[in-house]
């Protein structure tokens, strides 16, 4: 099916671009296409107006701080899976762009775009949630910063309002003993996860875990599993462990049967890829201390 028609600019400043669609409520933002391109053919989204970001030099780049690794919106998920900084200081977001889909969406998608889309099958937003990534965004009233934790709404859902742009991610560096991961449970080669986990642990000297993050992919959206963290924290590890907590992520969320799979199935992808996210985040931090 082909599109409804549109208009399409591609603003060089941000400035711009804001004020674009801040003033049009038919006008969204273009990123890297591969999902939106998609939901415009089926006639999901038929917006007046794409803007397209690509040209905003501000919006790509990767720098770092003392506390973050800050990754411009517009970053494309290949440029993350091919970069050594990104490996070394947040692995698990290296984990998971070396995972999306196939070469050529990884080429043309964006971290940024993928955030923003929120679809629970997205693989971002469970690694930003599970790093605790903060949100830069920039709209007609400013520029504001938003936790992962609140960031994610619903399906394809966020903080996000007509007029904002997101312009950078920042992810929290948290020193030695600290080590992240990310493992999905694929459906199939090249398509999206059926299940998927980040985790984020830190050790103290002795091994005790004194830290620990993780999210997974639920139905609706990427969702912290605090008692599954609350089973790790303040314990010496061990693989079961890991797998006591895997069992718990996928018991603290609601799953339904669907076409892919049943409730029952989802529930065991979900626990292995928990209890598989928590061995390799330990086996880093072990070996970052
Ligand atoms: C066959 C196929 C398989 C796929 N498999 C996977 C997979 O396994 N895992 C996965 O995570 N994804 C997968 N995807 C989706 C892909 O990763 C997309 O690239 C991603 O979801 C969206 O990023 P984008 O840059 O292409 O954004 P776009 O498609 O351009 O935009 C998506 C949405 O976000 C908004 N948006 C984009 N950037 C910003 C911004 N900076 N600020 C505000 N709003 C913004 C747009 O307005 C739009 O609503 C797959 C896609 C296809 C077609």
């Amino acid at each position: 099916m082909l599109p409804k028609s549109f208009d399409y600019v591609a603003p060089e400043s941000l400035e711009e671009a804001i004020k674009i669609i801040s003033s049009d409520p038919y006008s969204r933002v273009l990123a890297g296409g591969q999902s939106l391109i998609p939901m415009m053919k089926l006639r999901l989204a038929s917006p007046g107006r794409l803007v397209d970001i690509s040209k905003i030099k501000s919006l790509s780049g990767v720098s770092e701080s003392k506390e973050s690794l800050n990754i411009g919106a517009m970053e494309r998920v290949a440029e993350l899976a091919d970069s050594q900084k990104v490996k070394k200081m947040v692995p698990a977001l290296h984990d998971a762009a070396s995972e999306i889909a196939d070469v050529q969406i990884r080429n043309m998608g964006t971290l940024g775009g993928n955030i923003s889309n929120a679809d629970p099958s997205n693989d971002m937003p469970v690694v930003a949630l599970g790093c605790g990534a903060k949100m830069l965004i920039k709209g007609k009233s400013g520029e504001r910063e938003e936790p992962s934790d609140s960031f994610f709404l619903g399906p394809y859902t966020t903080k996000l309002e007509q007029g904002d742009i997101l312009v950078r991610i920042d992810f929290p560096l948290n020193g030695k003993g600290s080590g992240s991961a990310y493992s999905r449970v694929n459906r199939r080669v090249g398509d999206y996860a059926l299940a998927s986990c980040c985790a984020m642990l830190k050790l103290d000297e002795k091994g005790l875990c004194i830290g620990a993050r993780i999210a997974v992919s639920g139905p609706e959206k990427a969702v912290r599993v605090e008692m599954a963290e609350k089973l790790i924290i303040g314990k010496t590890v061990s693989k079961e462990l890991f797998a006591r907590a895997g069992k718990s992520a996928s018991e603290s969320i609601s799953v339904e049967d669907s076409y892919y799979a049943s409730a029952e199935i989802k529930r065991m992808a979900i626990a292995h890829a928990a209890s598989e996210a928590l061995e390799k985040a330990y086996a880093r931090a072990k070996s970052n201390r």
